[in-house]
């Protein structure tokens, strides 16, 4: 079995559509879309939703207001400003759990053991069907963190499920940037595939999420996105790749079927026979053959 990481130093690249053609490429695969923070690869693979778990980050804390004494020692404790106090409310302290970090010092120090410190849901995550195969994802609720545990989860349940199925490949939309999410996305990866285009801004994308992949030692392959707006910059990405050991797995042409394809809810390789899914074929192709 093996885990390709499609990942891109900023969203915006076409990181999702060309994952969601490599599903339907793979044929049998098990899909993880590990950008949590803003999924949308079940915008154009339409996942029947089969199995729904919460999922818990962290614990946060709350005062149970029978218990308070108003003492005001987890006020003057918490040091993320989290307890808001209001001397005309009964009991005069709340917590904000937006702003609350779950560090647990005010529940240990009350001395009338007020405050609960337990488990928040701060995010659901999902095992649906989808016509390419079983599909792991994710949703994280509003202003929580956490998305690297959340993504490390996806990546372990997606696993679980290509081995008891026997599948061959893991395919993952992975998060953009290169942040904690970008990590737990990566780490034990068999490839790593990073989606660019000629801009300035994705050439210099490109550096940096490349060399967090090299960090990781993890095989990493680079593909131009819409080579052909700029093919002074693109051959830019192309010799600095090669000078950092990146392979340059493939270009894709700049083609409006892929905003087409996006509308109809398909993958652009099974929306058109053109250059645009041509390309991505010989990407495809050219990854099995490096991974074997
Ligand atoms: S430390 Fe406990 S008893 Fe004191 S104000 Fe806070 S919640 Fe109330
Ligand atoms: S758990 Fe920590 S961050 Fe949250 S309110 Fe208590 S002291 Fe503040």
């Amino acid at each position: 079995m093996k885990e390709i990481i499609v990942i891109s130093g900023k969203g915006g690249t076409g990181k999702t559509s060309v994952a969601a053609s490599l599903v339907a490429l793979a044929k049998r695969s098990v899909v993880a879309d590990c950008d949590v923070d803003a999924a949308d690869l079940h915008l154009v693979l339409d996942p029947q939703i089969e199995k729904v778990e919460d999922f818990s980050g962290g614990k946060g804390a709350t005062i149970i207001p029978d218990k308070c004494s108003d003492c005001g020692k987890c006020y003057e404790l918490c040091r993320f400003e989290a307890i808001i106090k209001d001397d005309g409310k009964k009991p005069a302290y709340a917590i904000d759990p937006i702003a609350c970090e779950g560090c647990g010092v005010c529940s240990y120090f009350c001395p009338e053991k007020a405050i609960a410190f337990e488990p928040v849901v701060n995010g659901r995550w999902f095992i649906s069907a989808t016509r390419y195969g079983p599909m792991v994802h994710a949703r994280l609720g509003i202003a929580a963190e956490n998305s690297g545990k959340l993504v490390s989860l996806v990546r372990s349940q997606a696993k679980a499920l290509a081995e008891k199925d026997d599948l061959p490949f893991i395919i993952v939309d992975g998060p953009p940037g290169i942040g904690c999410p970008v990590i737990a996305s990566i780490t034990g990866a068999d490839a790593v595939l990073i989606i660019t285009e000629p801009t300035v801004s994705g050439e210099h994308d490109l550096e940096r999420v490349a060399e967090l992949a090299g960090h990781f030692k993890i095989p990493t392959f680079v593909c131009i996105n819409k080579f052909d707006l700029n093919l002074e910059k693109s051959k830019n990405i192309e010799e600095k790749s090669m000078a950092s050991g990146i392979t340059v797995i493939g270009r894709i042409h700049y083609d409006r079927a892929v905003t087409q394809a996006q509308v109809k809810k398909l993958p652009v390789v099974e929306f058109t026979g053109s250059t645009v899914a041509k390309d991505i074929i010989a990407i495809w192709d050219n990854l099995i053959k490096e991974l074997n």
